[in-house]
């Protein structure tokens, strides 16, 4: 029945290899498939489900809407459904958080916000060159891509990816060279050779890249940097924003205010299509229409959108239960890791896995728990990493059964669970773990 995706669908299709059957229905944590096999899906849509598949809070006002005659497309006219979501955003989210930003619609994916961001740096600067971090994800666009680390994705490109240089993230050397040594001495140096960037791009987690997550001083000393040599920050917000690390953005423990946040993902709330760029005001140079795209105005986005940001993020509750089920998660990896050998902890918050010393680990773990009825992915250059992202919903009965099937499925991969008594440090490294 299946056939029409092996005979027609080009072979760029790729979660479908992995997840090789139909699915039909859908409810929080939970997919079903055409046989009524369900699993566990701790993928989430590679977080653009941070709330569950079909959450009532969103699907009640979308069906409402689309039965109503209301606008569905509108380009970036004015309609109620945005303007409510604009206000909303700014009273629940920017406002409390004293965030000065200008919304942007960019068009509706993650790379459109990345590419929107990295055209106001460059026309706000005068200046072509962006920095990035070994190891980032940015998204598939030619603008997008060049900021990318990962080498597959970049010789896709076809082309030269110019413009940009990579800088070692957090802990790149494993502590052994003082991270910022390299982008202080380029930057002082005008012998370098390395162009003075119009922006730093940086995600605070890296999704995409193994779940390695930035120190809290790591972004501070980063932004300080940033101002010192007036370079414009660019956090990419596109995965680890909408409460994926345990707060709205995932920048705010760290006390820093980014010049420019790219958001798309969670936004909607729905998995529906939708992404912002957001920036200093002063930022703001755009000419009308110099940036536009057809699908900035998908309003029922704009719907499940402000229904989210109402129910989840106007007062501290959920947040609350979030930091709950996160200690839960931390807690439960960090015993796995103890009690198998070669695997650590990595990510923050809900975007968040284990590493393994063994490349091949990650992926049969990825198999194996899909064989049992869990869906997770793997990350990292050599997909080393299991990636555990669980709906920011998700109960803590789904979330103990989830590990007790990721923990099966790691015994059945690697073998019984070993003693590595209090070698904490094996488990999981400051650098990349913080919960
Ligand atoms: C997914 C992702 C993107 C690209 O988003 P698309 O919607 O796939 O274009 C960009 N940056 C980060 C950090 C991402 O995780």
């Amino acid at each position: 029945m299946t056939d029409i995706f092996y005979s027609l669908e080009s072979e760029v299709r790729s979660y479908s290899r992995s997840w090789p059957v139909e699915f039909v229905q859908a409810s929080g944590a939970t997919q079903t498939d055409a046989s009524g096999t369900r699993y566990l899906d701790f993928f989430s849509g590679a977080g653009a489900l941070n709330y569950g598949h079909n959450n009532p809070v969103v699907m009640e006002p979308l069906v409402e809407y689309l039965q109503s005659g209301a606008v569905l497309h509108s380009m970036d006219m004015m309609t109620p459904a945005k303007r409510e979501f604009l206000e909303t955003f700014k009273d629940v989210i920017l406002e409390p958080r004293e965030l000065p930003y200008k919304v942007m619609f960019p068009g509706p994916t993650g790379t459109n916000t990345v590419e929107a961001a990295l055209k106001l740096a460059r026309k706000h600067t005068g200046r072509q060159h962006i920095l990035s971090f070994t190891n980032a994800f940015h998204g598939m666009t030619l603008g997008s891509l060049s900021v990318t680390g990962n080498s597959m994705k970049r010789q896709g490109a076809g082309i030269p990816l110019t413009n940009s240089s990579k800088i070692p993230y957090d802990d790149y050397f494993d502590g052994e060279t003082a991270d910022f040594m390299w982008l202080e001495r380029v930057l002082e140096d005008s012998g370098s050779g390395v162009d003075k960037p119009a922006a730093i791009i940086v995600e605070t987690v890296q999704g995409e890249g193994g779940l390695r997550a930035a120190r809290n001083a790591w972004l501070r000393r980063l932004s300080e940097l940033c101002t010192e040599h007036d370079i414009l920050l660019v956090v990419d917000d596109v995965q680890a924003g909408c409460g994926r690390t345990g707060s709205f953005f995932s920048f705010e423990d760290a006390g820093i205010v980014p010049d420019i946040v790219c958001l798309s993902k969670s936004i909607s709330g729905s998995g529906l299509p939708m992404a912002l760029t957001l920036f200093r005001p002063e930022l703001d140079i755009w000419s009308p229409g110099e940036h536009n795209g057809t699908f900035r105005g998908n309003n029922p986005a704009f719907v499940t959108a402000t229904a989210a940001l109402k129910e989840f993020w106007a007062d501290s509750a959920f947040q609350e239960q979030l930091a709950s089920r996160i200690n839960q998660l931390h807690g439960r990896l960090e015993s796995i890791a103890l009690s198998t050998s070669g695997a650590g902890v990595r990510g923050r918050g809900f975007l968040s896995g284990l590493v393994f010393d063994d490349k091949e680990a990650a992926g049969k773990i990825a198999s194996e728990s899909f064989r049992t009825g869990l869906l997770v992915e793997t990350s990292g250059p050599d997909d080393e990493v299991v990636k555990i992202m669980p709906p920011l919903t998700v109960t803590t009965e789904e979330l103990d059964r989830g590990l007790d099937l990721l923990e099966a499925a790691i015994r059945t991969v690697t073998g019984p669970a070993v003693d590595r008594g209090t070698d904490a440090e094996a488990a999981a490294t400051p650098a990349n773990t913080a919960s």
